[in-house]
């Protein structure tokens, strides 16, 4: 069996597992991160987009507020490449409660996070489509997120430093020597073969997953609480600001507008599996009436696509109480395997949000360091990671002004998102493998409003030439790709998606009969 051998090794590969492994990297640690599927399989990939002001959490959990606030202006500084600087409000709908308004605004003070009234006439004037009912705004730094862009600028800022990324390395086993971690069992999920790695410390940042980890080193009594939540995504930008409702926090109460579309969430609902979190017609529903609230029209509007993501919310089961998810703090908490169960060599990450992941990892890293007697100090709260020369946030207009630059020099080949052949083979050779799914990741292919009825053909045809596939291979990956775009779209099936399912049905059915293509050949 292969060993590898490293100082550290990261479970995970979520923004957190991979903030971990590049502040690693910076302090001068050897690491290898493992992640069972691709960067961002898990909830980082199923989030909702938000780079919070930390307004949300001002009266509820004011800590979680401060860390917000003082996460949201590091981020803006070290990586605002990967933000659009949408700003956010939170406004007072009919249905909400006036009396929450002052506290609201107390509390901002109280936690920092910067706060400004605006009139509703010019909360209007900004944002049209707005529910006119509204009877107060205020504005506050919020930001939206392009989270792939995020974890790729840390995976390659990590990898620039010397850190190792293994992707589709699933951890079957963490190994123990007596009461000490010494590294895992991997199985490379393509090719099933099993790898040892030898490693003097193991750090879990496995999200929702963390438990099922924990079991398989023997400490069975670690709760995580997976909070599902689900949000949908609507085909345009009905809102250009963030808009979150002035109220405590409840559901589809946030409409996030990120790159071309507007995004509504969401639920948070007690779910058993991690893997299994399947989308009710009662969520879709719910999401469409929440956001009808904040604008008029919006169960008219076409939406595109809908998932759900589990929220990492750890409970000690020792203390025996299950709380309801919304009750669980936001916050993190590193878990201290040496105290708690006797084990050394193995922390875990709990809890926590994307907009912390920058102090998560530098607080797991430094109770590692606490642990093994070394200080080095951190570095990311002041290096930048790589993409991000011009040091200016992202616009809605980017894409399109440089697709404009090149506009007769190559063939578009995703519409909707404006990718050409040039980049997406580019791409395709990074990545080395046939996964059209991952390359969605990457690039956004398929994400716009055909949902891939358009791209999806011609990427495959390149995808068979660039990676030399035989037709077997590419039809699979085809069909890999549509099953998993259709499980987000069967459930908002209406107007005008419908009839954009309906005619990409045809394409892919009547014209190509993708069930059948490449059978015997
Ligand atoms: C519905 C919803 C909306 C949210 N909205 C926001 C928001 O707007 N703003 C915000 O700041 N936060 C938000 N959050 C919280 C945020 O998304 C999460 O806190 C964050 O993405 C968690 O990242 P992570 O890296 O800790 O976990 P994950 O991204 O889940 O990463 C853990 C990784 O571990 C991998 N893994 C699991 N088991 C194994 C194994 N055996 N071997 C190898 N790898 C394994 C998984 O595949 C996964 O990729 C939201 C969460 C949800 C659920």
């Amino acid at each position: 069996m292969r060993t590898v051998s490293t100082d550290v090794l990261v479970i995970g590969g979520g923004a957190t597992g991979v903030g971990v492994l590049r502040d690693l990297a910076l302090r001068g640690i050897r690491a290898v991160l493992v992640e069972k599927g691709d960067l961002t399989h898990g909830t980082t990939g199923r989030y909702h987009g938000l780079l919070h002001s930390g307004g949300r959490y001002v009266v509820k959990d004011p800590q979680s507020a401060t860390e917000c606030a003082h996460e949201n202006e590091i981020l803006r500084r070290i990586m605002p490449h990967c933000l659009e600087d949408t700003g956010g409000f939170f406004v007072v709908t009919p249905a909400d409660d006036e009396s929450y308004a002052p506290r609201f605004v107390q509390g901002c003070r109280d936690t920092g996070v910067p706060v400004n009234e605006i009139t509703v006439r010019e909360a209007l004037r900004r944002e049209p489509l707005l529910n006119p009912r509204i009877k107060r705004a205020f504005v506050v730094p919020d930001a939206s997120v392009d989270v792939w862009k995020l974890v790729w600028a840390l995976a390659g800022g990590a990898a620039a430093h010397g850190a190792r990324v293994l992707t589709y390395h699933r951890v079957i086993g963490v190994r123990r020597e007596g009461d000490e971690v010494c590294g895992a069992r991997l199985r490379n999920e393509l090719s099933g073969e099993e790898i040892d790695v030898e490693a003097g410390f193991v750090l879990n940042a496995s999200g929702a997953w963390a438990a099922q980890i924990l079991h398989t080193a023997d400490i069975t009594d670690v709760g995580v609480v997976p909070g599902k939540g689900i949000m949908i995504a609507m085909n345009h930008r009905l809102v250009n600001t963030v808009i979150n409702r002035l109220a405590m926090p409840g559901d589809g109460d946030i409409l996030v507008p990120i790159r071309t579309v507007s995004v509504i969430g969401t639920t948070d609902i007690h779910a058993h599996d991690p893997d299994e979190i399947p989308v009710t017609q009662h969520e879709v529903d719910q999401m469409m009436d929440d956001g009808e609230r904040l604008v008029p029209g919006f169960r008219e509007a076409r939406a595109l696509r809908v998932w759900a993501g589990v929220r990492p919310l750890f409970q000690d089961a020792r203390a025996g109480e299950v709380k309801e998810t919304r009750d669980v703090s936001r916050t993190h908490a590193v878990v201290d395997h040496r105290a708690r169960d006797g084990v050394s060599g193995l922390l875990t990450m709990s809890g926590g949000k994307l907009t912390t992941f920058r102090m998560m990892a530098q607080d797991l890293v430094d109770a590692m360091e606490k642990q093994t007697g070394d200080q080095r100090p951190c570095q990311t709260q002041r290096v930048r990671p790589p993409g991000n020369e011009d040091a200016t946030s992202y616009r809605l207009g980017s894409r399109l002004a440089r697709r404009e630059e090149t506009l007769q020099d190559e063939p578009l080949i995703c519409e909707c998102e404006l990718i050409g052949r040039r980049r997406l083979e580019e791409e395709m050779r990074r990545r080395g493998n046939a996964s059209l799914d991952d390359i969605r990741r990457s690039l956004r292919l398929g994400m716009g409003p055909c949902q891939g009825g358009f791209c999806m053909y011609r990427a495959t045809g390149i995808l068979h030439e660039v990676e030399r596939l035989d037709a077997e291979q590419a039809a699979t990956s085809l069909l890999d790709f549509l099953e998993e775009r259709w499980k987000g779209v069967y459930p908002i099936l209406y107007g005008d998606q419908l009839r954009q399912a309906r005619f990409d049905d045809w394409v892919f059915q009547g014209l190509l009969d993708v069930e059948h293509l490449g059978a015997g050949t």
